[in-house]
């Protein structure tokens, strides 16, 4: 028989977890991991070459550990009055909150957030040796300011996590809700913004709130909105402080030069790379539209997916939608289902082929 993971002498708090594993299927349309579905424009795309070109040329050294530049890329991009040495960034923003877990959790501290939420919120404080707890939502899976205060005060822990939007559920977060988490705890208080390009144009940032609070962090990722799931690129805003804090666990060089050279190319062209989003919102609340009209219930979305329910069998359904080529998100939400908003054309598969499940039921 062949070796598993318990017949070795690994960490006592890892036995018995399972990696963080979202279905990789070659399908042809893709709507499970909230990629955005639009390739990097062409233009933009030949500029992020050429500046890979040019690092390549230097790749004998190693890169600015402090990556300057990217840093005052994201400054520039985030607005507010944000200065570089209030930026970091990191391979994906999954790798950001792992520093921040490595400097404000570790063994003996607690990690808290309100779910259902991200999944690798527990899978990372875990991983980093700290205690995760799990608060809770309202039916609708909004958050209340008296609730979260009141979950927060009694669970004292030394991280929060504010999911805004949230994913899976999509649900806006309101600067009132993070004011009051800030005020219940004296931890690190992480929001998570992955979705804010997504969000209604006028709704505020919680960078508003940075100012005099010093332990509050907003983290994002070109993942989404930028089309760049494939660089590997997260990055966050905090005081400076903090960032210093990160500079502690970090590998050295954890930014690859070719890394930091795509990065603030692509940043370059931001409102180019943004292009799409407009487009997505409006796939987006097509989705819900026709949820509604197909008599499932989806749930108010300020991101580039859809939660809904009115699932029957959820494992039937996404099996169904499999078989037709269409990969969607079953995330372990009794009677629900998650989709990524695509192009039109992909949409439009999803929802006729959701439409011939439901009349074949
Ligand atoms: C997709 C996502 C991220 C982004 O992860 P990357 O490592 O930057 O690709 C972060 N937070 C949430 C809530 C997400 O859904």
């Amino acid at each position: 028989m062949s070796t598993r993971i318990d017949d070795l002498p690994i960490r006592d708090d890892l036995r018995g977890l399972t990696p963080y594993g979202a279905p990789q299927a070659p399908l042809p349309v893709a709507l499970n991991v909230n990629e955005n579905t639009h390739p990097v424009p062409g233009e933009v795309a030949d500029d992020i070459l050429d500046a890979v070109a040019q690092a390549l040329r230097d790749v004998n050294r190693y890169p600015d550990r402090e990556f300057t530049g990217l840093r005052e890329g994201f400054a520039d991009y985030l607005g507010h009055g944000l200065t570089r040495d209030q930026i970091w960034a990191a391979n994906g923003s999954n790798e950001v909150l792992q520093h921040l877990l490595q400097a404000f959790g570790g063994p003996g501290r607690t990690a808290f957030s309100f779910a259902p939420t991200y999944s690798m919120y527990p899978l990372l404080t875990r991983a980093t040796g700290a205690t995760y707890v799990a608060g809770t939502r309202e039916a609708d899976y909004s958050l209340a300011p008296e609730g979260v205060a009141a979950q927060v005060e009694a669970a004292r822990p030394d991280i929060v996590f504010l999911c805004a939007p949230n994913n899976p559920t999509g649900s806006p977060v309101g600067l009132d809700v993070i004011e009051a988490v800030y005020e219940a705890t004296e931890g690190i208080v992480i929001v998570d913004e992955a979705y804010q390009e997504f969000a209604p144009r006028e709704t505020q940032s919680a960078l508003t709130l940075m100012p005099g609070r010093e332990r509050l962090v907003v983290s994002r990722t070109m993942s989404k909105a930028f089309a760049f799931a494939g660089a590997r690129v997260g990055y966050l805003a905090a005081d400076a402080a903090v960032i210093d804090a990160l500079r502690l666990v970090r590998l050295p060089y954890h930014l690859s030069a070719l890394t930091q050279a795509a990065a603030s190319a692509a940043l370059r062209h931001a409102p180019t790379m943004l292009r799409m989003v407009d487009d997505i919102v409006g796939q987006r609340d097509r989705i819900s539209a026709t949820l509604e009209a197909l008599d499932y219930t989806p749930y108010e979305s300020w991101t580039n997916f859809v939660l809904f329910s009115g699932v029957d069998d959820p494992a039937a359904t996404w099996q169904a939608l499999y078989d037709r080529g269409i990969l969607i998100r079953d995330v372990g939400i009794p009677g629900s289902l998650r989709v990524t908003a695509g192009t039109e054309q992909e949409t439009t598969a999803f929802l006729d082929a959701l439409a011939s499940i439901d009349s074949g039921a």
